[in-house]
């Protein structure tokens, strides 16, 4: 390949200025959130709209570059990162930002695929509407990486994930054309669902340029509680409880273990309350409220409802948000634990989920197992219990020598990793597959499921140029 041939012929079809081919300029783009994996790109490429992206495909097409897609850059798996062979392009669509079409009636709103998800959150707030995906990256993930690793976050429980979300695709395939799939249908059975293909495919089957997003009325109010816990029967009983009394308001069901708490509050002792050093478990509730005449208020059904579950003995204590501010710091201790964790020199994370039936026998099994074999070892686990997806995380024990978390990766993983098997679980929740996971996926998935994943692969990027060597390994096809 003659590169400065193939520089050029980008240069030509985006300008010179949108091809950044300076170290410093590519910095942002190399590594991946967590800093565990950093590569070379021969250039990252800045197009503005999905025909310079089509014109990017083919000249890659010409010249055999592979093409690793990018979002806000925030994924945990390393799926957005090049490899360190220096020869592949980072495409990303930052500046491909617009919301082309907000349609209230259909209640849908069509958004390029670099539009940052707190944008579009804003964006319809301003016309009494509401958005429902929400995680703690939002202010720089964009929707098209929310929908290439279908994210889930918070609002799982009643809205779904990313891939619920969404309606229409526009995508540029491997081979330049543009899949014309921006349509707003709630029903649509014709043929094989190619949205659902695209959607969590980490950028190996194409590049989505554009989405059309379901919309939802605004709530008026957020209502919020911390309840302590004592066990799992009781956290299960409290859940299904408020799923029956409550199913339409219920937004969130959070759990929290006193270890992660703990850790939480060590390195941020400002989101300290009494109420979450009182059990073993911590559960964040919220309801939304959507009716302003409607009695009572999501604040006083779920005092209601709290009291109800306190006399069927399915929590200990509780504390209701006072208003909106307390609702906010209520979720500020949840989302600090993963910034606690962060500040822990050695840690392991393990984003998992289970039916909900087997959430239970998983964790006091594997906590045993792990304690056994690690003594010491701190367990900081906590997540959406209401999607059965938890994030499982480890951290070395207090005095552990450094490189204590690197030396028994291998046995830690392949034991968390031998339970989820055991308890049907999947080994990626929420966060993909990425080149963290690949190693695992034929395993987990089983020989069938990955040599469809092979075909699929296969058929639709014959050259394997669009971000190879993620979610499939690379000898595999
Ligand atoms: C603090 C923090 C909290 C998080 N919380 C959650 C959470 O609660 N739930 C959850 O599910 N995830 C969570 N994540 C991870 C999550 O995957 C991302 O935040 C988000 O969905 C990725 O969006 P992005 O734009 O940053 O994509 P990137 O990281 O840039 O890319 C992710 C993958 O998508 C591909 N991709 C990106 N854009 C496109 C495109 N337009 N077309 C095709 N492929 C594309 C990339 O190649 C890569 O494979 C969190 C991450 C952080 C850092």
């Amino acid at each position: 390949m003659h590169v400065d041939d193939f520089l050029k012929e980008l240069d030509a079809a985006l300008g010179s200025q949108y091809i950044l081919r300076d170290d410093q300029d590519k910095v942002p783009y190399l590594t991946d959130w967590r800093g565990l994996y950093t590569g070379i790109a021969l250039a990252v490429v800045l197009p503005k709209d999905t025909a310079q992206i089509v014109a990017i495909v083919k000249i890659c097409q010409q010249y055999q570059v592979a093409i690793v897609p990018q979002g806000g850059n925030t994924s945990l798996t390393g799926s957005a990162t090049p490899e360190a062979s220096g020869s592949q392009i980072v495409v990303s669509l930052k500046r491909m930002n617009a919301i082309r079409h907000l349609d209230l009636q259909n209640q849908t709103i069509t958004v390029e695929a670099g539009c940052i998800l707190q944008v579009v959150q804003e964006e319809v707030k301003k016309h009494d509407a509401f958005f429902p995906l929400s995680l703690a990256a939002q202010g720089s993930c964009t929707i098209g990486g929310n929908l290439a690793t279908n994210a889930g976050g918070t609002n799982v429980l009643r809205f779904g994930n990313a891939r619920d979300l969404c309606l229409g695709l526009e995508v540029v395939t491997p081979q330049g054309e543009i899949l014309h799939g921006l349509r707003g249908l709630r029903k649509d059975n014709t043929g094989y669902d190619l949205r659902n293909l695209y959607i969590g495919s980490e950028g190996t089957l194409g590049i989505i340029t554009a989405a059309v997003m379901k919309l939802y009325p605004a709530p008026i109010n957020h209502s919020a509680a911390l309840v302590a816990v004592a066990d799992f029967p009781m956290m299960m009983g409290l859940l299904h409880f408020l799923q029956k009394r409550a199913s339409a308001e219920l937004t969130a069901f959070e759990m929290m273990t006193q270890e992660s708490i703990d850790l939480t509050i060590q390195h941020f002792p400002q989101f300290d309350t009494p109420i979450i050093h009182q059990a073993p478990f911590t559960i964040l509730i919220e309801l939304f409220e959507y009716q302003e005449e409607k009695l009572p208020t999501a604040s006083s059904m779920l005092e209601g409802l709290l009291e109800e579950a306190m006399q069927h003995a399915f929590l200990g204590d509780a504390v209701l948000a006072n208003n909106l501010s307390q609702v906010k710091a209520f979720w500020q201790i949840r989302e600090h634990i993963t910034m606690a964790q962060a500040k822990e020199p050695e840690n392991l994370k393990f984003d998992i989920a289970f039916p909900l039936s087997n959430l239970s026998g998983f964790i006091a099994e594997t906590d045993q197992m792990l304690r056994q074999a690690f003594p010491g070892i701190r367990i900081i686990n906590f997540g959406h219990l209401g999607d059965g997806n938890l994030h499982y995380n480890l951290c070395a024990p207090k005095d552990a020598d450094p490189g204590y978390m690197a030396d028994h990766e291998s046995k830690i993983v392949s034991m968390v990793y031998q339970q989820i098997t055991q308890f049907a679980g999947s080994i990626s929740a929420e966060h993909g597959i990425g080149q963290l996971k690949r190693e695992h996926l034929k395993q987990h998935r089983g020989d069938v499921a990955y040599h469809v994943m092979q075909n699929i692969k296969r058929a639709l990027d014959p050259d394997n140029l669009f971000n190879p060597n993620k979610v499939l390994i690379r000898h595999d096809l």
